[in-house]
C-alpha cells in the first residue's frame, strides 16, 4: 500500500507513522492537515527538493534558493487542498476590542498568465513568501505614519506556523514602518523573546547549564458567551459594542452555581457549536483540548495545549475568529468581550506562562532545572528573578491587561484586583523564605493525601498547594498563570511584558555574578528586596487590598492610567535597553491604547443615546408611562460626547471617556432599567437579560 503523507486526503485510509488509522479516529485523520509543520511539511519539502531541517532553520529566509524551494513546497501543499490564494497575515496595533482578534490580511492569488501562451499558471516563489508590502495607513499607528509616508512592510515570522483556511494560505508576519518601527502587536513580543533568550542563556550559563537559547511557552484559556442569535439582533449594544449597556437583571443568575461545568446536552446548539469549533481548529493544528461550561449562564470555555508564545498568540486569534463564525452557523452569537453582562461573571483569558530552554528544560519545574544545572540552588535563583520582576514591573503587567472590557472586570468578584502580586503557596513560600535566610537545600514539593473514608475510593495524593483564584499571578507547579488577562485581548503585549521583565532580571543577575557575586547571594538579596510582592491570602478581601497598597505593591485602579505607564521613565528604559521598543514606539502604543479606549466609549455612548430614543422612551410611552429624566439623559450623553470631541490630547480624552462610562453611563443605566421593570414584556422591544441568558444556548428552549 502506498504511504500517503499525513493529512492528505488522497487515499481513504490515511497512514500515519506507518500505522493505518482506525475508522473511529476521524479526528486524527484531519488533525493538522491545514498547518505546514512536522511530517506534513517534511513530505512536501522533500518532494520539492528541500528538507524539514532546512525549513526549521529560519536562516532560509535570507537564502533565495532555499526560499524558492520552500515556496514550491507550500504551493504544492496549498494546491493539494484547493487553495490558490495567499496572504501575509498580521496584527495591527490595537487589534482587540469589539471586532475580536482583528487581523490584517490582503489576499493575492498564486496565479499568473504566461506572457507568450496566455496559459494560466501557478505563481508563488520565495520572494512572495518572505515579504509583502501594504499601505494600511488607516490602521491605528499612534502617529508613526502619516498618509504621505504610509509604507508598511510585512515580513514572515518563522516562529509561528503557516496555516491554510478555505482557499487561502496564511503567512504569519510582522508589520513595520519604512523605518522599522513596530506597527503591530507581534514585533515587540518577538523582540522580547530574543531578549529573554539572550539574557536567560547568560544566567543559565552562570548556573552551570549551557543552552542554545530559551523560549516562553503559553497556554491560553478562552472564556466566551454563546447566546441566541435572534436575541442578539434585538440588542444594538451587543452588536455595536460587544456588551449590554443597559438591562435589568434576571431574577436568577449565578445564585445556584448550577452552570459551572454543567452538562452540555446532545441536543444543545452550544455543544454542537463547540464541537464544530474544535473540529475546525483541529484541522489547523490547534489542539483545542478542553471545553466546558463556565460559571455564568451561557458562558463557556476552551483551552488548548500549550506551546511557543507567538504560535499560541496567533492560534488564539484564529480561535476567536472561528468561534464567532461558527457560532453564527448554529444560530448563536459569540461574545468575546470581557463583561457583556452586568451582575454576572465576565470572561477572561488566563495566560499560562512558563520558560524553557530550547532543549526543553523547564525553568519553573524545580527538579528539572536543578538537575540540568547540577545544583539545587538553580531553581530558587530563577524564582527570585521572577519575584523581583513582578515587584519591579507590576505596573507594566497592569498596563498589559488594561482594556475597555477589563474596566468592568478587574477587582469585581470574578477577577483578581488591580493590585499586582504573586501567589506561591505556603509550601514554596516557606522554602524560599528559609533559602533567603541562608538555608541551602533542595525544594521538593510536598503532597497531601486525601482519604475520603469510602471503601470504594482509594486514598489519593494531591499537591500540597490549593489553588488561589484571587491572585493575579499564581504559580502552579510548572507555570505562572496570569489570570487577570481579558477575554478579547490579543495577548502579545502581555507576553512582551512578562518576557521583558524577566529578561531584565536574568540579565541583572548575570551581571552581578559576572562581577564576582555568588548566585545564591544575588538571589537572596533580590528576595529580601522584593518579598512584599509574594501574597498568598485572599486578594478579594478589602483589608488585604489595603495592606498590599500600604506596603507599596503596584496598584492602578484606572485602566486609562494603567495605559499611561508604558511611557514612564523606568519602563521606557527597560524596553529600550532590551531592544524591545524605543521611546517613540512606546508613546505610539500609549496613544493607540487611549484612542482605542475613547473610541470604544464613544460608540457605547452613541449606542445608549439610540437605545433610549428608539427603544426605552417609546416602550415606556406605549405602556402609558413617562419619565422626564430620560430625554435629559440623552442630553447629558450628547454633551459628554461633545466634550470628548473638543479635547485634543489622547490621554485627557480617555480620562473623560472613563468618567462618562464608569460614572455617568452607570447612573443613566439605572433609569433605563427602572423603565424596563415597569413596562409589560410584550411592549419592551429590546431583548432582556432573561432572553439573552436563559433562552439558553444550551437547551434550545427557555432555560430550566
Ligand atoms: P487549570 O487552569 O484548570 O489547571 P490546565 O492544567 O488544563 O488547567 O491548564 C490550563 C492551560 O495551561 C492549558 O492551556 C495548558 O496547556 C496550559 N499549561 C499547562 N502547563 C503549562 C506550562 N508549563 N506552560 C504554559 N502553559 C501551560
Ligand atoms: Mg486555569
Amino acid at each position: 500500500m502506498p504511504v500517503a503523507a499525513p493529512g492528505i486526503d488522497t487515499t481513504p485510509e490515511v497512514v500515519y507513522d506507518g500505522a493505518p488509522l482506525k475508522p473511529a479516529s476521524e479526528v486524527f485523520k484531519s488533525y493538522g492537515k491545514h498547518i505546514f509543520t512536522g511530517k506534513l511539511a517534511e513530505y512536501f519539502l522533500k518532494k520539492n527538493g528541500g528538507s524539514l531541517a532546512m525549513f526549521e532553520d529560519s536562516t532560509w529566509v535570507k537564502d533565495r534558493t532555499k526560499a524558492d524551494i520552500i515556496a514550491a513546497a507550500i504551493l504544492d501543499w496549498a494546491v493539494a487542498h484547493g487553495a490558490i490564494t495567499y496572504c501575509h497575515w498580521f496584527q495591527p496595533m490595537g487589534s482587540a476590542g469589539v471586532r475580536h482578534g482583528q487581523t490584517g490580511q490582503v489576499y493575492d492569488q498564486m496565479l499568473k498568465f504566461d506572457s507568450k501562451t496566455y496559459e494560466l499558471k501557478y505563481d508563488f516563489d520565495g520572494g512572495d513568501l518572505v515579504k509583502g508590502e501594504t499601505d494600511g495607513s488607516s490602521y491605528p499607528n499612534g502617529g508613526l505614519r502619516a498618509t504621505h509616508t504610509a509604507g508598511g512592510y510585512l515580513a514572515i515570522d518563522c516562529s509561528s506556523p503557516i496555516f491554510l483556511r478555505g482557499d487561502t494560505i496564511f503567512i504569519p508576519s510582522i508589520f513595520v514602518s519604512y523605518y522599522g518601527m513596530a506597527l503591530d502587536e507581534k514585533t515587540p513580543v518577538l523582540r522580547a523573546n530574543d531578549a529573554l533568550s539572550n539574557q536567560g542563556k547568560r544566567l543559565l550559563s552562570k548556573l552551570g547549564l549551557e543552552t542554545t537559547g530559551l523560549k516562553a511557552n503559553i497556554g491560553l484559556e478562552q472564556e466566551i458567551f454563546l447566546i441566541p442569535r435572534d436575541q442578539y439582533y434585538r440588542r444594538p449594544d451587543l452588536q455595536f459594542t460587544g456588551r449590554t449597556i443597559m438591562g435589568k437583571y434576571a431574577p436568577r443568575d449565578q445564585e445556584m452555581c448550577d452552570h459551572y461545568m454543567a452538562p452540555l446536552s446532545n441536543a444543545s446548539p452550544a455543544l454542537n457549536c463547540m464541537k464544530e469549533i474544535q473540529k475546525e481548529c483541529w484541522k489547523m493544528g490547534i489542539p483545542l483540548k478542553t471545553r466546558h461550561r463556565e460559571v455564568a449562564p451561557n458562558q463557556y470555555e476552551f483551552a488548548p495545549l500549550f506551546g511557543t508564545n507567538t504560535g499560541q498568540i496567533d492560534q488564539n486569534l484564529i480561535v476567536m475568529q472561528v468561534i464567532e463564525e461558527i457560532a453564527a452557523k448554529h444560530g448563536l452569537a459569540a461574545l468575546l468581550q470581557e463583561k457583556p453582562f452586568d451582575g454576572i461573571n465576565g470572561s477572561g483569558k488566563h495566560n499560562n506562562w512558563s520558560i524553557s530552554t530550547l532543549e526543553e528544560v523547564q525553568l519553573f519545574v524545580p527538579k528539572a532545572i536543578n538537575a540540568a544545572c547540577g545544583s539545587h540552588s538553580a531553581f530558587p535563583v530563577i524564582m527570585a528573578a521572577v519575584v523581583a520582576a513582578v515587584d519591579t514591573h507590576g505596573d507594566l503587567m497592569r498596563m498589559a491587561i488594561a482594556s475597555p472590557g477589563n474596566d468592568f472586570r478587574l477587582g469585581a468578584c470574578e477577577a483578581p484586583p488591580a493590585i499586582i502580586t504573586t501567589y506561591l503557596g505556603d509550601d514554596m513560600t516557606n522554602y524560599l523564605e528559609a533559602f533567603m535566610n541562608g538555608e541551602d537545600k533542595e525544594y521538593t514539593p510536598n503532597t497531601r493525601t486525601i482519604d475520603v473514608g469510602i471503601s470504594g475510593v482509594e486514598a489519593f495524593t494531591v499537591p500540597a498547594e490549593d489553588r488561589n483564584r484571587t491572585s493575579p499571578f499564581p504559580y502552579g507547579g510548572a507555570r505562572f498563570e496570569f489570570r487577570a488577562v481579558g477575554s478579547s485581548q490579543n495577548v502579545s503585549m502581555v507576553n512582551t511584558v512578562l518576557n521583558a521583565m524577566c529578561a531584565e532580571k536574568f540579565g541583572e543577575f548575570a551581571d552581578k555574578i559576572e562581577a564576582g557575586e555568588e548566585p545564591v547571594a544575588v538571589a537572596r538579596a533580590a528576595l529580601k528586596e522584593h518579598w512584599k510582592v509574594i501574597f498568598n491570602g485572599n486578594g478579594y478581601d478589602l483589608g488585604n487590598q489595603q495592606m498590599l497598597t500600604d506596603k507599596g505593591c503596584w496598584r492602578i485602579d484606572s485602566g486609562v492610567e494603567a495605559m499611561s505607564v508604558i511611557t514612564a521613565d523606568k519602563n521606557v528604559a527597560l524596553f529600550e535597553k532590551l531592544g524591545v521598543m524605543t521611546a517613540v514606539e512606546c508613546k505610539a502604543r500609549q496613544d493607540v491604547m487611549h484612542e482605542h479606549y475613547t473610541g470604544t466609549v464613544v460608540m457605547e455612548a452613541a449606542t445608549m443615546i439610540d437605545m433610549i430614543n428608539q427603544h426605552v422612551i417609546p416602550s415606556l410611552h406605549a405602556a402609558g408611562g413617562e419619565d422626564e429624566a430620560l430625554p435629559k439623559a440623552v442630553e447629558t450623553l450628547k454633551h459628554a460626547l461633545e466634550e470628548i470631541e473638543e479635547c485634543e490630547e489622547q490621554e485627557a480624552q480617555a480620562k473623560l471617556a472613563r468618567v462618562l462610562r464608569l460614572e455617568t453611563m452607570v447612573e443613566l443605566r439605572k433609569l433605563c432599567d427602572a423603565a424596563e421593570a415597569v413596562v409589560p414584556s410584550h411592549l419592551w422591544t429590546l431583548a432582556t437579560y432573561k432572553e439573552l441568558l436563559f433562552l439558553d444556548s444550551h437547551t434550545h428552549g427557555p432555560g430550566a
